[in-house]
């Protein structure tokens, strides 16, 4: 049976990095997997590419060309790739690039001709507009996973998240698989994330610390598992990819009120501001 998993969350807090070395992963132990990059800035997939672009949905319907096959290809070892595209800047609606590529792909039934054994739509954002929110609404995924670092913004953007999945939770929406903690440096930061879906009443699937060599490898445009397959971080993804495999879990997760939200990061600050000096003492030399 097809596996369908969303990753949400805000804009350059790691969706398409750990979605791209979860893809590769996955092709790795053997699965066959499409990814889908639901985000305007079009980059989803190019570490599977070498670092070039692809053509979006949005770009193609644009065109009138009846060629949708055009619009899935081929990255690292297989992995089928799709960018759904977004408005010229300044110009028109976010989420219909989104709106278009699950019309295309999922209503006109091109998924089904691939056949892939795992879909993953990387979504950018925090579910306030109508387009992003259609993976989780209609229920094309099975689970929500949400990316998250232990500032203030993003858990936010989760917290609004949450609530959108809550809100779809009683009509057949998707709901949360589990929190991806990413960019981990200290252990404070990982206590927060902790702290913060026991509150939400969520689970946190793995921990992501942050790491020079993911960055070397999106330089030389390749995923981490590409690029440094040793490395102790594609081990971490590896171990992210098999768990969620496994992961039947599903959890209807209950949000923070906005003023609740702050009064229990405020009870945070202090404790992460102490680590942070004891370790290192501001900006220093190595
Ligand atoms: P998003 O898709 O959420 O907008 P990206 O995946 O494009 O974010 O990541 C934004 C930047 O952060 C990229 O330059 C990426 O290499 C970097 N990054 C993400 N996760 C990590 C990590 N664990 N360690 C180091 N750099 C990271
Ligand atoms: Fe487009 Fe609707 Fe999102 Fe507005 S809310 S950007 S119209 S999808
Ligand atoms: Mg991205």
């Amino acid at each position: 049976k097809r596996k369908q998993i969303a990753i949400y969350g805000k804009g350059g807090i790691g969706k398409s990095t750990t979605t791209s070395n979860l893809s590769a992963a996955l092709s790795d132990i053997g699965y066959s997997v499409m990814q889908i990059g639901c985000d305007p800035k079009n980059d989803s997939t190019t570490t599977l590419h070498k670092g070039k672009a692809i053509p979006t949905v949005l770009d193609t319907v644009r065109s009138r060309s009846n060629d949708f096959d055009k619009v899935i290809h081929e990255g690292y070892n297989g992995v089928q790739c799709v960018e759904a595209g977004g408005p010229e800047p300044g110009v028109g609606c976010a989420g219909r690039g989104i709106i278009a590529a699950i019309e295309l792909l999922d209503t006109n039934g091109i998924i089904d001709d691939y056949d892939p054994d795992i879909v993953i739509y990387d979504v950018l954002g925090d579910v306030v507009c109508g387009g992003f929110a259609i993976p989780i609404r209609q229920g094309i995924a099975e689970q929500v996973y949400t990316v998250t670092s232990s500032d203030y913004m993003a858990i936010y953007a989760v917290n609004n998240l949450f609530k959108g999945i809550l809100k779809y939770s009683g009509s057949g929406g998707a709901l949360l698989g589990g929190i991806i903690g990413n960019s981990i440096k200290r252990i404070a930061q990982k206590d927060m994330i902790d702290d913060f879906s026991d509150k939400t009443g969520t689970n946190v699937i793995e921990y992501i610390p942050r790491s020079s060599t993911v960055t070397q490898c999106e330089l030389d445009g390749v995923t981490t598992i590409e690029g440094a397959p040793d490395s102790q971080q594609a081990q971490i993804y590896r171990d992210l990819a098999q768990k969620i495999v496994d992961n039947k879990q599903k959890y209807i997760p209950k949000p923070f009120d906005a003023d609740d939200l702050s009064d229990w990061a405020s009870t945070w600050i202090n404790r992460i501001l102490t680590e942070e000096k004891v370790s290192s003492r501001g900006i220093q030399k190595e």
